[in-house]
């Protein structure tokens, strides 16, 4: 969705809702009749309801409390055997987190699980509706405009994935599949490693088929990018800017080797730049954070660079080795200038997905997932499928103009539907 064609409608979808009048443009256009009031179309879908309580509800990584509260009442009341599976509990300084797992009475380990994440990015954002209209023809309660904070990520596809579940189960009442809502998957993975190193990731698995809720355009992705940080430390001496040589610079230090450590994407890894694949392209690099120095007029004695890479190819070890390589050749073994990769070293490697459910169209993302945080155990012998699929675009998920339409949060749904009964 264009920003622009978002926010044109904004102030005329403000009036509208902020009236309890039919507006009067919207009464003159239409043939058929005035155009509905927007809540009410809302209101009159029960997932189009729940979708907007759990965005109306703030739930700002580490804050994920009270939406989880909701979403396990609601599973509750629809007969889902329902575990809170706590991952940080109360403290004085922390509230308590945790993910929920549901199932169809005592089948704690179905064959098809269902999982997306219940946490956003900051900062909240209220939830808006904004009519679709914007050349005075019909109204299409497909086109109807809902934004906000997590109405694509990932809370479209909670949504939509409750709702297939439950279509599923109104049909099909044993159908076995369950439903897995995880923190922090916006900041580390808290929650899906802690449902991975839990009882409920058995030895060998007891899934047959994971499907992943993320922003996909409701597309099948084949295979997204995996991620690891490092920090490049300068350390050097303090002097007066008017007598450079009485000190060493840590921020002239650091510029040849950032400079160098830009260009690896573009390098031949035959010759020391990253790897790429065939499938995500080209491993890439972001210097995202550069600090250093104290004032203009004194030699910095410090600085220091944050850095991201998506990697298409090879494992975070791999890429560690090459950026090591690609420092040493620039910095000539400067004991002023370190790598830091954290401890424990962390990072993912690409990861694919199965794609072999007819009707969708497949594509590739750069973003990560929380499937690289869920480990599968004998995945060699003992073949999990997984899927990643999910209404609404990454390329508004985690902006000011994050929005989704009715029309795609319904059609999730079924994609869903088809999804579970292709892995039953
Ligand atoms: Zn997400």
């Amino acid at each position: 969705m264009k920003p622009d064609y978002l926010f044109g409608l904004a102030a005329l979808a403000r009036s509208v809702l902020a009236s309890d009048q039919q507006p009067l443009r919207a009464a003159q256009l239409h043939e058929t009749g005035p155009e509905p009031r927007l809540d009410q179309v809302i209101a009159s879908s029960p997932l189009l309801s729940f979708h907007r309580d759990i965005v109306e509800i703030a739930s700002v990584t580490e804050n994920e409390k009270t939406v989880g509260d909701f979403i396990l009442e609601f599973l509750a009341a629809q007969n889902l055997t329902v575990e809170k599976q706590i991952v940080t509990p109360e403290t004085k300084d922390q509230k308590e987190r945790f993910n929920i797992y549901a199932y169809v009475g005592k089948n704690r380990y179905p064959d098809v699980l269902l999982t997306s994440h219940i946490d956003t990015v900051p900062p909240f954002i209220p939830y808006s509706l904004h009519s679709p209209q914007t050349d005075g023809s019909l109204f299409d309660r497909n086109d109807l405009v809902i934004a906000g904070r997590g109405t694509v990520d990932a809370k479209a596809s909670v949504a939509a994935i409750i709702f297939a579940a439950l279509e599923t189960l109104r049909d099909n009442p044993d159908a076995s599949i369950g439903l897995l809502f995880d923190v922090g998957e916006e900041r580390d993975g808290v929650g899906m490693k802690h449902f991975s190193n839990s009882d409920l990731n058995l030895k060998p698995p007891t899934y047959r088929s994971i499907i992943f809720g993320e922003p996909t355009e409701l597309n099948l992705v084949a295979g997204h990018k995996g991620s690891m940080k490092f920090t490049l430390v300068s350390r050097g001496k303090a002097a007066h800017s008017g007598y450079p040589w009485l000190g060493e610079s840590a921020i002239s230090a650091i510029l040849p080797v950032l400079s160098h450590l830009d260009s690896l994407p573009n390098i031949l890894p035959q010759d020391g730049g990253f790897p790429r694949s065939e499938r995500l392209g080209q491993s890439t690099l972001n210097i995202g954070q550069i600090s250093g120095g104290v004032a203009a007029n004194v030699v910095p004695a410090y600085a220091e660079a944050t850095i991201s890479v998506r990697i298409a190819e090879g494992s975070p070890e791999d890429i560690r080795e090459i950026i090591r390589k690609a420092v040493d050749s620039v910095s000539e073994g400067d004991q002023n200038i370190d790598l830091e990769f954290g401890h424990p070293q962390t990072g993912t490697g690409p990861q694919y997905f199965d794609v072999d459910v007819d009707g969708f169209d497949v594509i590739t993302v750069n973003y990560g997932t929380d499937a690289a945080s869920l480990h599968i155990h004998n995945q060699s012998s003992q073949k999990v499928q997984r899927y990643l699929y999910g209404p609404g675009s990454i390329h508004v998920a985690h902006a000011d103009n994050e929005a989704i339409t009715v029309g795609e949060l319904e059609e999730a749904v079924q994609g869903y539907k088809r999804l579970i009964s292709a892995s039953l």
